[in-house]
């Protein structure tokens, strides 16, 4: 149709107009706070960084005044299990905040009542270490209440899970058997060797739950994905058991996406490695980077890996208790994936707690050719022998720790290891010294996606219960920023797309609601209040 158009025609753009000015803003970036106060974006990229860039605003300009505020890369939260466990965030039973055996019972019976019959009740997040009796749960607590209900619910770590004895019947556990896999628990009476209920670590692969359906992954992952903008994050290095990978495939197709993903692949043997370098990637969206390894437990479930025994086992474990290896760390296995992994040119991440474990996943990292470039990481690094630390900077392994489980861990590991091993746990500071490249995540959904309680903790020490505890590996508020955007990309090869604002890189940055403290007093509060994302506003739907 012709006619009229003359004052609807679309203006041409100026060519270097830009798409959205960002002013009066305390920009940081790549370790520190810089002087310049404006942020200009364009075509999804951070184009200038500086001041007097109103010469390059045009009517169709965005002008953000963000009031003094913090303007940040998007957080990049290096370790989440975003596909693995959206399922259970968005709509299974919250069991967090439970502190007591009437409490829990009270939320299994509740839940009981809501759910069709038969149907499972699927959950978890508790945690005896945070019942005021330290008692773990048992089958006995539930079977009471649950009612003809299968339970299932996932201790916060998700190393061990609680079964009620419905769902033990169905996965085929009894008093006569299956035997302990090597690498896993299934805790029994000393006495009568009735299971309890509480399965550890490799004997999880027993439990037998429903599968859900390919449209609640994507429901789920879309509440997730809100969530994680909410706390600031907008990418993961996702840890992802195959075929799960198909759920982000399955996203990153829609034109609306505004999550970016490196994911690492839970692998079996040297096919499943190589199988990894042949699923298909987005530049800049979704990348495949590599795989992740296990070689123990955790420290909540007493199944870390450690030199020496426990101070205090769980009641069900023997005196002299060091906790469960897995079993390709010592037979050859991982040795041959880690191989097969450097040949692909794929990073290889591994979940290390225990000192022991530490030790011998550095160990087999060791040997391999070249890999310093390789950025190979060690997942938790949590408990080191001192001697380890500083391998971990002369070897250019990564230790990709979560400030969070400092806070939440911090009341009761000394109750578990005894004060001589607390005091190289947790080591953000020395591992630094070392000449580490430290690099920081969630564990989400271990723990929460929000990262600003976990880089309070990381700089002031204060741990959950209120006390300062190891202040001596304290790090500063720089520090702790890096590790959770520059230097977290870096540890995913995304260094150059993300997690820094300069021009060139990807427009993904958030305006807090407030100026941090370089102490860390005011920085566990601290919330975002504009998220960018390519230089696209998100939209957070407000929780209730
Ligand atoms: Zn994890």
């Amino acid at each position: 149709m012709f006619g009229f158009f003359g004052s609807f025609a679309p203006v041409a753009r100026q060519n270097n107009a830009l798409d959205i000015l960002v002013i009066h803003a305390k920009i940081w970036t790549d370790g520190h706070l810089m002087t310049a106060n404006q942020l200009g974006v364009r075509d999804g990229k951070i184009v200038a960084i500086g001041s007097g860039l109103e010469s390059r605003k045009a009517p169709s300009t965005l002008v953000i005044d963000a009031n003094g505020h913090w303007v940040l890369p998007g957080i990049v939260d290096c370790h989440t299990h975003i596909v693995e466990s959206c399922v259970k965030f968005a709509f299974g039973l919250k069991l967090e905040s439970v502190t007591s055996k009437s409490e829990f019972q009270k939320k299994i019976s509740d839940q009981a009542k809501l759910l069709p019959l038969g149907q499972w009740i699927l959950g978890g997040g508790w945690s005896a270490d945070r019942f005021h009796s330290k008692e773990p749960p048992s089958k006995a607590w539930i079977d009471a209440v649950s009612g003809d209900h299968p339970a299932a619910l996932s201790r916060m770590d998700g190393h061990s899970i609680l079964l009620n004895s419905a769902a033990l019947k169905l996965s085929g556990i009894t008093k006569d058997g299956p035997p302990d896999p090597d690498g896993g628990r299934i805790e029994r009476d000393s006495i009568t060797h009735e299971p309890t209920g509480i399965l550890a670590d490799r004997a999880l692969i027993f439990v037998r739950t429903p599968q859900p359906s390919s449209a609640d992954y994507d429901k789920a992952l879309l509440l997730t994905i809100d969530e994680a903008h909410r706390q600031g994050v907008t990418t993961s290095g996702d840890i992802v058991r195959r075929p799960l990978d198909f759920v982000w495939r399955k996203y990153m197709e829609r034109p609306d996406r505004n999550f970016r993903v490196a994911m690492f692949c839970r692998v079996t043997d040297v096919n499943s490695v190589r199988a990894v370098k042949n699923i298909p990637g987005i530049p800049g969206w979704f990348e495949p980077r590599g795989i992740k390894l296990f070689m123990d437990g955790s420290m909540g479930s007493r199944s870390a890996f450690m030199d020496d025994p426990y101070t205090t086992p769980l009641p069900s474990q023997p005196q002299d208790w060091h906790g469960l290896e897995y079993p390709g760390a010592r037979n050859g296995a991982y040795k041959e994936m880690i191989d097969a992994a450097a040949e692909e040119q794929l990073q290889v991440v591994s979940h290390a707690i225990g000192d022991r474990s530490n030790h011998d996943i550095l160990d087999l990292y060791s040997h391999v050719e070249g890999l310093k470039s390789r950025r190979f990481r060690v997942e938790h690094a949590q408990h080191l022998r001192p001697a380890d630390i500083a391998r971990f900077g002369e070897l250019g392994v990564i230790p990709s720790m979560q400030p969070f489980h400092k806070s939440d861990d911090g009341p009761y590991v000394e109750s578990v290891i005894g004060s001589v091993r607390a005091k190289s746990s947790y080591a953000f500071r020395s591992l630094l010294n070392s000449g580490a490249k430290l690099v920081f995540g969630s564990d989400f959904d271990v723990v929460t996606l929000n990262p600003w309680v976990g880089i309070a903790t990381a700089v002031t020490g204060r741990i959950s219960n209120g006390k300062v505890w190891m202040p001596e590996q304290n790090i500063s508020l720089d520090q702790a920023l890096s590790a959770y955007t520059c230097d977290a990309a870096y540890s995913m090869f995304m260094e150059n797309e993300v997690g820094s604002l300069q021009p060139g890189h990807l427009a993904d940055f958030i305006i807090l609601d407030r100026a941090l403290k370089p102490d860390g007093s005011n920085v566990s509060g601290a919330k975002p209040v504009r998220i960018f994302v390519g230089g696209k506003e998100v939209s957070v739907p407000i929780k209730k």
